[in-house]
Parts: C-alpha cells; sequence; structure tokens
C-alpha cells in the first residue's frame, strides 16, 4: 500500500484551541499556516482555509488535501462571516492575510475582535498577514514576528511561481 493509498486518521479534536497570529515583513507566514494544517489533516483534524486579499492564484489551492478547504473572499466581511460558520464544523480555522485586510480597512478591527470573542473553546484560529494590530495581538497565544533579513525582490527578482505563489 502507497502512502497516498493509506487510510485518512481517525478524526481527532482539540480539547483546547489557541489563537496564532504570524506577521511581520519576512517571507513564510502563509506558508506556515499551510505547514500547520497539513500536519493536522494528518492527525484527523479539519481545516478551512480562508484566504483575504489574494488576487492571484496561488499554487496551494490546486492540490487536494483531504479534510483541507481552501475558500478566497472578495468581501472580508463575507469573510468573517464564513469563519464564525466554519467555528461549528472545522478544527482549524485560517484567516490568510486578515492582518492586511484590517490594515487597509478592508474591515473594521472590532468585527475581528468580536469574532475572535466568538471562538469556540475547542477551535484553533490562525491569523497571518503583515501589519497585524496590537488588539490582534493582544488576544492571541502564539505570536510570532517574520523578520526579512534578505529577499531576492531587492536583487531584482520577482515574485516566482510555485515558491511565491
Ligand atoms: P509565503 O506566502 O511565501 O509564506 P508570506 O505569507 O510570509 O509568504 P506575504 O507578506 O503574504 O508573505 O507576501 C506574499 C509573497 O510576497 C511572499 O511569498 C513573499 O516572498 C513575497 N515578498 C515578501 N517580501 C517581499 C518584498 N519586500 N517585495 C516583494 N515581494 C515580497
Ligand atoms: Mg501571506
Amino acid at each position: 500500500m502507497t502512502k497516498l493509498q493509506r487510510k485518512l486518521p481517525e478524526k481527532l479534536h482539540l480539547r483546547k484551541g489557541f489563537i496564532h497570529v504570524y506577521t511581520g515583513n519576512g517571507k513564510g507566514k502563509t506558508s506556515s499556516a499551510l505547514g500547520l494544517c497539513l500536519r493536522a489533516v494528518g492527525r484527523g483534524l479539519n481545516c478551512i482555509f480562508i484566504q483575504f486579499c489574494k488576487e492571484r492564484e496561488t499554487g496551494e489551492r490546486l492540490v487536494s488535501v483531504p479534510n483541507l478547504k481552501f475558500v478566497k473572499v472578495k468581501d472580508p466581511k463575507r469573510g468573517l462571516e464564513l469563519a464564525k460558520k466554519s467555528f461549528k464544523d472545522y478544527d482549524i480555522v485560517v484567516l490568510d492575510e486578515l492582518n492586511l485586510a484590517v490594515h487597509k480597512n478592508l474591515v473594521d478591527i472590532k468585527e475581528v475582535l468580536n469574532l475572535l470573542k466568538e471562538k469556540p473553546e475547542t477551535v484553533e484560529v490562525v491569523i497571518t498577514g503583515r501589519y497585524a494590530k496590537k488588539e490582534i495581538v493582544e488576544v492571541a497565544d502564539y505570536v510570532v514576528y517574520f523578520q526579512m533579513l534578505k529577499h531576492p525582490f531587492y536583487k531584482g527578482i520577482t515574485a516566482r511561481k510555485g515558491i511565491e505563489w
């Protein structure tokens, strides 16, 4: 039996869910959230990855991973509504680039804080994107600041398919 043919893991639920914030100007915030989801589905958790502010198609959407659903939202308010509904059906809810949507005033910080207040005890939430507001950092449990030290962009190399998107 190949690895791909292996049975899906037994359904798992978290006893306690935390809030993660991945922010800063370094590369790896969205990739980290994806890595977390991959690990989680391997253990039987159910994940939804809601993409805010994503204009370009990204590679991760093009593979089918069991129990990992991608949804790209145009209207950030709809994204928050979807997140709220997802609290019932998913163990991990990723709000990719939500920090950026708040920074651009596409959505009110209060709406994000209200959503986080409604997070059920057993759901894990991951918020990514540059410019995380301090109010969000305050209510989070894991806060990671990705610091860019070097980036090929500064050598004139633009975003590469398969690596950046
Ligand atoms: P990734 O999606 O690769 O994990 P990220 O989520 O941390 O990265 P974002 O801030 O969402 O990064 O930026 C999206 C992409 O833009 C990243 O893949 C990153 O490599 C690229 N990027 C980061 N810094 C710069 C920069 N200064 N100029 C241009 N592109 C950049
Ligand atoms: Mg990102």
